[in-house]
């Protein structure tokens, strides 16, 4: 027998007599078939199991800092997959059977049997604590793919972390989620599913080291603990490894099945130190991905937090909003550049909360898109605006102008073209007075019922403007396919005019464009003087800006329509 086969035991008595007697009894045995270590008492026992490796423990039942129950306890904390065999005298037999409940695996009377017998108790109880390790494990795995469940993954993280703190070492929390795989197992079945879940399990399985911890937590998630990561660059191989990996198309029965991932990574203990933290920052992460157009990779960034906090607090709020009546229209006139008269206005959103005071629409009307509650909101702008359009043709100006914003996500909603018309007739207004301020992303969708929709809205006799010009796609060749009559050059181009000679060179080439296709061209933005003479040489019809006035509520528009209109 090699030394490299002998146990390692440690010996844990107080009373010298019965360690020597089981010494002198494994002594028996030629060649020796173990290495004995002895401790005298259980604090002794802890700090050599701390530096040393150790296969089984012969605990003495009472020592004098504490009896069985407690070693087995303290022993554990300090390694869960030591063997354990207790010493008793005859009389306390029934205390150490008590013991076996509670992780011993075997015990032996003092005194009783030879050295062989206590070897052979010895190889019985490491193979039982395996046997019942493997118990353990066995409740611990996922069934469907084989890889630790949440539980064993909340286990295997507070040891990772622990392991980290102690070495003072860097850990990764990487949270990845299947990109549509609910359409998938919604379109071609669980069977199909449960494949391809499997199939993801073995691939990532193939990306990461030996040492790192792979769990599904559920579903489609699944959750990867890098130990001892020496630089956030070996965590982004891993992270590109894994989406190329996925990328890969999958056969099951027949079906080629494509599919992508989006992953979050959290990093300890740079970005939090307990294990909450770090798996709901990994998560938040991952959700970035995702609207970072899927089969991506993000670092978690405390800027992050702070903007999904924010986010859901808007969301929260954003729900009750238009109940508790907190929007408003606030109203930016637009002038005709020839005669320096208001034409009309563009009505543009407040939300008067609570407590934050007036949030702008540019932090909301997203936040409003991603929930749907845009539908709802936009709604209420349309009748609102209109209604105030009624008022001002009659008190203002018959020819007077309304500008309405319209949301993309506005247009996939079938109801929309109806709620216009019908508010429009409802009011009896005339639908060219109404100005439908649209952008290029509306033009550039895929689906033909957004484009219907736009075309119904035009044949009815709505204006469609095209807003933000230059930002987008900035090609007109499109717009041949749609009616439009206004085209609003955005206010960026506007802001560097005077001042980059490019910029004024791109304006006039639009105007110039924009008149051949016989577009009235709308400058946004305009703040100052020399922008408003710039535009003018250039033949731009109409101009919008600071310039001119903010954004104003009505009574304070209407003081400034007569004003401005009624003199010179
Ligand atoms: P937009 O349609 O491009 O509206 C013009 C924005 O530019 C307004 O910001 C306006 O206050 C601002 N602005 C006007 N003149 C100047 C200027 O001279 N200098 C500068 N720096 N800014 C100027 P606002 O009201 O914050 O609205 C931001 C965006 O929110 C709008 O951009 C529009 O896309 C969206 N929005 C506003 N109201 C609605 C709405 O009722 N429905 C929808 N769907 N979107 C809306
Ligand atoms: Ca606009
Ligand atoms: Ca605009």
């Amino acid at each position: 027998m090699n030394r490299q086969e002998q146990l390692n035991i440690l010996l844990i008595e107080d009373n010298p007599g019965d360690a020597r007697l089981v010494e002198n009894m494994l002594d028996e045995i030629k060649p020796n078939p173990v290495i004995l270590h002895h401790a005298s008492s259980l604090t002794a026992a802890q700090a050599y199991l701390q530096s040393h490796h150790i296969d089984l423990i012969l605990l003495d039942l009472f020592l004098p800092d504490g009896n069985g129950l407690d070693a087995i306890k303290k022993i554990q904390r300090i390694s869960n997959s030591l063997a354990i065999i207790i010493l008793t005298g005859l009389d306390d037999q029934d205390f150490a059977i008590k013991t076996m409940k509670h992780g011993a695996q075997d015990y032996l009377i003092k005194g009783q049997g030879d050295g062989h017998l206590i070897l052979r108790a010895m190889h019985y109880a490491i193979e039982r604590k395996h046997i019942e390790q493997n118990l353990v494990l066995l409740a611990h795995v996922d069934s469907l793919t084989g890889l630790a469940n949440r539980e064993y993954f909340n286990l295997a993280f507070s040891r990772s972390l622990a392991l980290s703190k102690r070495k003072n070492n860097r850990l990764g929390l990487m949270f990845i989620d299947l990109d549509h795989f609910k359409e998938i197992n919604d379109s071609l079945g669980h069977l199909i599913g449960d494949t391809l879940l499997i199939c993801v399990a073995e691939r990532l399985k193939a990306c990461v080291r030996s040492v790192d911890f792979i769990a599904r937590l559920g579903g489609d998630e699944f959750v990867i603990i890098l130990d001892d990561i020496q630089s956030p660059e070996t965590i982004m191989i891993i992270a590109e490894k894994i989406l190329s990996a996925l990328s890969r198309s999958t056969e099951i029965n027949q079906h080629k099945i494509y599919i992508s991932c989006s992953i979050g990574i959290t990093l300890f203990p740079d970005d939090a130190l307990n294990i909450n933290d770090l798996l709901k920052y990994a998560d938040a992460a991952m959700y970035k991905a995702k609207n970072q157009g899927r089969n991506n990779f993000q670092f978690y960034t405390h800027e992050l937090n702070a903007e999904i906090i924010h986010t859901i607090s808007i969301k929260n709020d954003l729900r009750w909003a238009l109940q508790r009546q907190e929007f408003s229209l606030f109203y930016q006139p637009k002038i005709n550049v020839l005669n320096n008269k208001i034409l009309g206005a563009e009505a543009l959103l407040r939300w008067q909360h609570p407590c934050k005071g007036i949030i702008l629409p540019d932090q909301f009307i997203p936040v409003a898109e991603q929930s749907g509650l845009i539908q709802a909101i936009g709604k209420w702008v349309i009748t609102e605006a209109m209604k105030q359009q009624k008022k001002w043709q009659q008190s203002l100006c018959p020819d007077f102008r309304m500008a309405i914003n319209l949301s993309v996500k506005q247009f996939q909603d079938n109801t929309l073209l109806d709620f216009i018309t019908s508010e429009l007739s409802l009011l009896a207004l005339n639908a060219s007075s109404i100005e439908l301020e649209i952008t290029e992303t509306l033009l550039m969708q895929k689906n033909h019922d957004e484009h219907h929709i736009l075309r119904k809205l035009s044949d009815a006799g709505f204006k469609i403007s095209l807003d933000d010009f230059g930002t987008g796609y900035s090609s007109l060749s499109y717009l041949k396919h749609f009616t439009i009559n206004y085209l609003k050059i955005d206010r960026s181009f506007i802001k560097d005019v005077i001042s980059n000679s490019d910029v004024a060179e791109i304006v006039k080439a639009i105007i110039v464009m924009a008149h051949a296709l016989k577009l009235t061209v709308v400058a946004e933005g305009v703040e100052n003087d020399q922008q408003l003479a710039f535009l003018k040489q250039l033949n731009c019809n109409e101009v919008q800006g600071y310039l001119i006035s903010k954004p104003i509520a009505p009574s304070e528009f209407e003081q400034f329509f007569r004003e401005k209109n009624e003199t010179s």
